[in-house]
Formats: C-alpha cells, structure tokens, sequence
C-alpha cells in the first residue's frame, strides 16, 4: 500500500495545487492552509469548511501528521523536554518553558549538528539530518497540543534546540513564513528568535527577507584565535566578517541583535575577554546574553565561578553594553543549552546527563 502524503508543513501554494489537483478550486487550498495551522486540525473531520465529500477525497489520499511525542522529561523548575520521532527513527527535542505572562519553545532545526563546537553535546552526535519545515512546525504544534495552549497566549519560539538553524535554511524559513502567516499561528516574526553560530551567508540572506526572525548570534570567544580553536566555524567565517554581517543586518524600531556568550571556566571568562567584547559590539544595537556553561562528564569544559560570570556581566555593561546573566532551564533533565542530544546517537553520550553545580538565581 503507497503511504499516504503528509499535508501537515505545506505552504499555503502546495495546498493550492493540490485542491486544484483534485478538480477544485485554489480558494480550497488555502482553506486547508487555515485549518491546518490557524485551527490546529489534526484530522480532516474536523475541516467542517471543507464539505463532506472533499474531506473523505483528501483523507483517502493524504494524512496530517505533526511530530509524534516519544518522551516527556518534566523538569523540577516547570519546564519540560520533549522528544520527538519521525517516520525514519529519527528525533528532535524541544523544550517549553511556561512563564507566568507567556510560554516559550525552543525548537530543534536538525537532528544533530554539523558544526562541531568543541563545548556542545550536541556536537557529539554529529549532524544525522536536517528536519523537514513539518517537522520543524510540528514541534511546535505537537507541544502546543499537549500543553492545551490557546491561542492568544503570549508565545516565543527560539531557534536555539539542536542544529544549526541557518544550515537548513530553506525548511527554517518556510516553517517561519507559516508561523508568522495571519492564517498560520499568526505570530509576530519579533517573537521568533534565530541562534546562530555564525553563518554568515546565511545571515546576509536572511538580512533580504520580507519575514524576519530576531537573531541571535553565539559570539562565545573575544578573539579570532579563541574563537576558532572553540568553534572551528570561526575560522571560514572569522569575527571581523561576521560583525560586519552583523551591522548591515537590518532591525526593526526598538529591536536589538542578541549576542550569545558562554562563558568557559579559564578559557573566556576573563575581565580583559569581556572588554575585547565590548569593543567588538561598540556601535550595534545590541544586547549580550552570559550564559554560565552547563558542563557534562562527555567534554572537558568547566561552569566558572559565578564571581566571574558577575564580573563578566558587569564589566559589559560598565563598558555601556546590555548584559544579562542567563540561567539556562532544565538543568535537571538534560534540556539546558548545548545539552540537547538524543540517545542511541552515534556517539556515547551515557555521562553527560548529570546537570552543573550552578548557584540559581531564581
Ligand atoms: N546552533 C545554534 C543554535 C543552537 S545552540 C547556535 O550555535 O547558536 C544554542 C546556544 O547554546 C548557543 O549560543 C550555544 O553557544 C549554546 N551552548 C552550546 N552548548 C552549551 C553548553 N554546554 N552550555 C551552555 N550553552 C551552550
Ligand atoms: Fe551546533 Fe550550535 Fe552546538 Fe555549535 S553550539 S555544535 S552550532 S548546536
């Protein structure tokens, strides 16, 4: 029997197509569009709009599918990872994280990372694949079920899981553009945020788009050398080309590019570094997020004193730099930043679950 074609991740125009494929009219195909994503349809019964025989036409021939849930880890502090599994075996994770005024999604854009930063568990399982734009919706939509969140509530989405976001970039925006879209989730593109490690065409191609994500970029290193001896990617695309991507990015009013930095115990975290880093985002619109390193057995890095992660934060802003000391959630389950990874990955990963030592701030 031939698997049926997943609708669930199609844009408004595949939709299209396909209602004029089967002898109706486009105006159907983004009828589907609506139901599927602005009314969370997940079964054809429920596109009433659609009239009795086109339902049962379309459920004979397609399916909708958003990314089933192979796990829940709870987490101590509210927030809680998901695993998701897809039709090949393979995985992504997502994390929620419910704040009293809104929830935020941290969403995966592959399974696994190609870039190999030399402090990220991620890393360790190389990259497996890239997600498709339904998989990458589905995570979102799948999380939005389970958690029975309206619409209507304050939601924030971070490209910040697994994956190099701006290494898949063709699924990334096109699951952006249906997340953005009035008939879509109909979410702000300043409430998606997209972490990158520093991809600078990708930046400047993303710098051209009508919709557009906030960027985020992980600096992690005041230096050319430090920088490419943690992040190997620095050394195609070094910091003096990226920040000059950085500055030609366009930004809405009252918008701030985000510089990620995480701080490693006797590798970055010093006051001179800090400085370095002032000087390198003099004149941006921007703000710095320090993030205390969450360290696992599997990799030789270290959190620093939460002195210094202070003295770091402080010597940003005395330099006349925002700064804010990020404590990352779910510490407790192995969803902290850079803790993203999925069992039975190529490499072993059995060590890395025991979460940091870290002073909380909450
Ligand atoms: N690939 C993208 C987005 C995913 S990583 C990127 O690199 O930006 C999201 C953030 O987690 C990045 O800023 C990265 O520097 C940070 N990170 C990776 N490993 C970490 C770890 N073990 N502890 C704290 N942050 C980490
Ligand atoms: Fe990939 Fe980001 Fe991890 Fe680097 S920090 S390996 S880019 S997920």
């Amino acid at each position: 029997m031939q698997s049926k074609t997943n609708l669930f991740g199609l844009e408004r125009s595949e939709l299209e197509r396909i209602a004029c494929d089967c002898g109706e009219s486009a105006y159907r195909g983004r009828q589907i569009f609506r139901a599927l994503y602005r009314l969370r349809a997940s079964q054809f019964g429920e596109m009433a709009v659609l009239g009795r025989a086109f339902r049962d036409r379309l459920a004979g021939r397609f399916s909708i599918v958003h990314a089933p849930i192979r796990e829940t880890c709870p987490s101590q502090d509210g927030s809680a990872r998901y695993v998701l599994g897809f039709a090949d075996g393979e995985a992504a994770e997502t994390v929620y994280m419910p704040e009293p005024d809104r929830v935020t999604l941290c969403i995966s854009s592959q399974a696994g990372c190609a870039v190999d930063c030399r402090f990220c568990f991620t890393a360790l399982m190389g990259l497996r694949r890239n997600l498709s734009a339904g998989e990458i919706l589905g995570q979102v939509y799948s999380v939005l079920e389970d958690r029975k969140i309206e619409r209507g509530t304050r939601l924030n989405l971070v490209f910040m899981g697994m994956g190099e976001p701006l290494l898949n970039y063709d699924a990334v925006m096109h699951a952006v553009r249906i997340l953005a879209d009035r008939d879509g989730l109909g979410l702000s593109p300043r409430r998606i945020t997209l972490s990158t490690s520093g991809i600078i065409p990708g930046i400047l191609r993303l710098a051209r788009e009508e919709v557009r994500p906030k960027l985020a970029v992980s600096l992690n290193a005041s230096t050319d050398e430090q920088r490419s001896a943690l992040m190997p990617i620095n050394r195609k695309y070094p910091l003096e080309k990226l920040m000059a991507a950085c500055r030609a990015y366009p930004q809405r009013p009252r918008e701030r590019l985000t510089f990620e930095y995480v701080l490693l115990d006797g590798v970055n975290d010093t006051v001179a570094d800090a400085q370095r880093v002032a000087g390198l985002v003099r004149g941006l619109h921007a703000k710095v997020n320090v993030i205390p390193y969450n360290s696992g057995d599997a990799l030789p890095y270290r959190t620093s004193p939460f002195e210094r992660v202070l003295a770091f934060e402080q010597t940003l802003r005395d330099a006349g730099v925002p700064a804010f000391i990020r404590i990352s959630r779910g510490r407790d389950i192995r969803a902290a930043c850079g803790q993203l990874l999925v069992e039975g990955a190529r490499k072993p990963i059995t060590a890395i679950m025991r979460p940091a030592a870290l002073p909380s701030l909450r």
